[in-house]
């Protein structure tokens, strides 16, 4: 990407770096989220099963940014799919907000394709604006695509230079799908590992940066949208502090070439 946000197919601008909220939980959420907003974030990413959204509702109302500001992601989990329009009402009362910018199927189940269908119509509802997948692949979505109406804006998975899905971007770009990391740093217990190789620590020395802004940089260039999870206000402002420079076709080379095909999760 060259600017801070990227156009879905739905029509609506959705910035190309958030926080991620997993594991943040009641007021270190609220907190962590309140930061962020204050240091110029505009997306934030949570989930039903995160049991946070209350947290992350009150974070944006903390933060004083304007609610249409602000870009708000949710997912709905499998338990939720056979009831999903129950699922998006509740959603967007435990967030207190008129709408969700962005509602995702947290990952392929049972009912999932009458879920979409109950995101679809809540599009038409004006409940949410744009609608989309997590941990889909390329089979899943060849099976899923003919069934549904509205075209998925995003399909977030997970995406770090140890697990790369070449094959995967490839494939949804193609499609016009925007594509969103999860785990872009690798995920809890595995980020010491890429911050300190060799090749990324090489690279941020060069450009006088943090490893995981060069890794933030390295998504960004790719084309893909990353949600980095923090509550430390350091780390949440150093995140974002990556739009002054550039990694070089050589940088972005070298860093593509430390693929492992390594998954971290999947959750
Ligand atoms: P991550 O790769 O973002 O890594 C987070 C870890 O890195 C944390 O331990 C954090 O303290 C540390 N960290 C963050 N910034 C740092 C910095 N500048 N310097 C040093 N350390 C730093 O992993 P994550 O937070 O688990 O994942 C990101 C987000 O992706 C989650 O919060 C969640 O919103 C989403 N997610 C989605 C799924 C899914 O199935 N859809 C699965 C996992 C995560």
């Amino acid at each position: 990407f060259d600017t801070k946000t990227v156009k879905l197919n739905s029509g609506y601008e959705m910035p190309v770096i958030g926080l991620g909220t997993y594991s943040l939980k009641d007021d270190i959420c609220v907190n962590s989220v309140s930061a962020a907003l204050k240091n110029g974030y505009r997306l934030i990413d949570t989930a039903y099963i995160y049991h946070n959204e209350e947290s992350v509702g009150k974070g944006i109302r903390e933060s004083g940014v304007p609610r249409e500001e602000i870009f708000i992601t949710t997912k709905l989990y499998m338990n939720q799919y056979a009831d999903a329009e129950n699922a998006i009402n509740e959603a967007l009362k435990k967030l207190d907000v008129d709408y969700i910018d962005l509602i995702l199927l947290h990952h392929p189940g049972a009912h999932d394709i009458e879920a979409y269908k109950a995101m679809e119509k809540a599009v038409s509802e004006g409940k949410i604006r744009s609608i989309g997948l997590s941990n889909y692949y390329i089979d899943e979505l060849e099976d899923f695509l003919p069934q549904i109406t509205i075209m998925p804006a995003l399909i977030q998975n997970e995406i770090h230079p140890y697990y790369q899905e070449n094959e995967v971007i490839k494939y949804m770009l193609e499609k016009g799908i925007v594509m969103e990391a999860w785990y872009p740093l690798g995920g809890r217990g595995h980020t010491a590992e890429l911050f300190n190789n060799e090749t990324i620590a090489e690279i941020a020395k060069v450009h006088n940066k943090s490893s995981a802004q060069i890794i933030l940089r390295w998504h960004l260039q790719k084309g893909v949208v990353a949600i980095p999870g923090s509550s430390n206000p350091e780390h949440i402002k150093e995140n974002m502090n990556i739009f002054d420079f550039e990694l070089t076709a050589e940088d972005m080379k070298k860093i593509n070439s430390l693929d492992r095909n390594e998954k971290h999760d999947w959750y």
